[in-house]
């Protein structure tokens, strides 16, 4: 990475420039750990893939329905030679058995824990169901560690106006305690509805200089 991008930060990403670059399925094979990632979280069938697929104009990046119990993956996508998106696996399934969930579990708590260059989660819950019990955990993970979250309510096409917004406030209004860690937002890959709300977060997240390296300070 150039010197003058960690002074100043990278562009504005083109989200549909978004292209495959790996997967992994243990923190030493994730890609060098520099620059500027965001990773996607939620659990299986919140809409995930078809969110990453609108969110970059590719409806085959992410595969969607991936098969239960599986072996799974952290897939990379590659914005530009330093920022990143990143899929992590998804959670929930009712049937997978207690040794693939904890997998799973230590797999993304290490990601999230020891990644230096992510910068924000993307949490996804479905409208209709929102904060289940392990979302609640990984929204503590994150914020606890200062982590800043996005919440997608996904599949907001599935409800009402009215409804839909009750539930973006009720939401908001239980993360409050987190101010401005935590952001909340309606989201429908099917009525392409929330792109632009989205592209806003992602782009302050993958172009903020954050923190200077020291010897760049000296
Ligand atoms: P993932 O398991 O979280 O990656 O979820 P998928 O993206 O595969 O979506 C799960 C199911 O929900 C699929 O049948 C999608 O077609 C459907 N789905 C995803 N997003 C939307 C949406 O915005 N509106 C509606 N109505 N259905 C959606």
């Amino acid at each position: 990475m150039a010197d003058t991008e960690q002074l100043a930060g990278p562009g504005r990403p083109d989200y549909r420039a978004a292209r495959f670059l790996t997967s992994a399925s243990k923190l030493s094979q994730c890609p060098p750990d520099a620059g500027w990632e965001v990773a996607f979280a939620g659990r299986s069938n919140a809409g995930k893939s078809s969110a990453i697929n609108s969110l970059t104009g590719n409806s085959k990046l992410a595969k969607t329905s991936r098969t239960p119990g599986r072996t799974q993956l952290i897939n990379f996508f590659e914005l530009s030679a330093s920022q990143r998106l990143v899929d992590l696996p998804g959670y929930g399934f009712a049937k997978v058995p207690l040794s693939v969930k904890r997998a799973w579990t230590r797999q993304v708590e290490n990601y999230l824990a020891q990644r230096r260059s992510l910068r924000g989660l993307v949490l996804l819950m479905d409208v209709r169901h929102p904060l289940q019990p392990f979302d609640q955990q990984l929204l503590a993970w994150a914020l606890e560690a200062s982590m800043p979250v996005h919440i997608l309510l996904t599949k907001a096409d599935k409800l009402a106006r009215g409804p839909a917004g009750n539930t973006l406030l009720k939401v908001r209004a239980q993360l409050q305690t987190w101010g401005e860690l935590v952001s909340v937002q309606l989201f429908s890959a099917l009525k392409h509805a929330g792109r632009e709300e989205l592209v806003a977060v992602l782009d302050a997240w993958l172009t903020d200089p954050g923190v200077l390296d020291e010897d760049l300070q000296e």
